[in-house]
């Protein structure tokens, strides 16, 4: 099981490198890799395991992220109550094949188990975005991704490309994005 120890911090000259692709079918160690990542997420959303292991939550995962520079992220948007679009699976060598003009960022600035201060700032990344992926079987999909699932994904791909949130912020003035950037929690 991954705990916080197994998580390179920013640094780790892994966290800023460019991921190399995953071949299908995946090797054991792959799949292995997939399977414990997609856990961890899964076990730091449970509020009493999360306390247990000492983990920090998270939506999403990215290989080099534990040290394992592959195209490989785990992303868990839980369905919440309202409007929130879930969205859940191991993407490997994923590629944004398009996406909106309009920007879109969070009101409350984004965060990353590789990062443990807080950077303030608002991150602009795209609103919309369509996304090709493979998954662990090396099925192919396309999904088109809004809002907060969108975003994650853009910070989970920024991982295999050696890309941190912060990298986004406006050095002079952190707050400062777009007037046509939609804001959401
Ligand atoms: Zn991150």
């Amino acid at each position: 099981m991954i705990l916080m120890k197994d998580i390179t911090r920013d640094g780790d000259p892994v966290l800023r490198k460019e991921a190399a692709k995953v071949s299908f079918p995946l090797s054991e160690e792959d799949q292995k890799l997939a399977d414990d990542m997609m856990e961890y997420l899964k076990v730091s959303q449970d509020p009493e395991l999360c306390k247990k292991y000492g983990l920090r939550a998270g939506v999403g995962l990215a290989a080099p992220q534990v040290g394992v520079s592959k195209m490989m992220a785990a992303v868990l948007v839980p369905a919440e109550e309202g409007a929130k679009s879930p969205f859940t699976d191991v993407i490997i060598n994923p590629v944004i094949i398009s996406h909106s003009v309009q920007s879109g960022a969070l009101t409350e600035g984004e965060g990353c188990l590789s990062v443990d201060k807080e950077v303030p700032g608002f991150v602009p990344r795209h609103d919309r975005i369509t996304l090709r992926y493979q998954d662990t079987k090396g099925e192919t999909h396309k999904v088109r991704l809004k809002n907060y699932p969108a975003i994650v994904c853009q910070h989970e791909i920024d991982h295999l490309h050696g890309i941190l949130f912060y990298d986004h912020i406006n050095k002079d003035n952190p707050y400062e994005v777009s007037d046509d950037t939609i804001m959401f929690e």
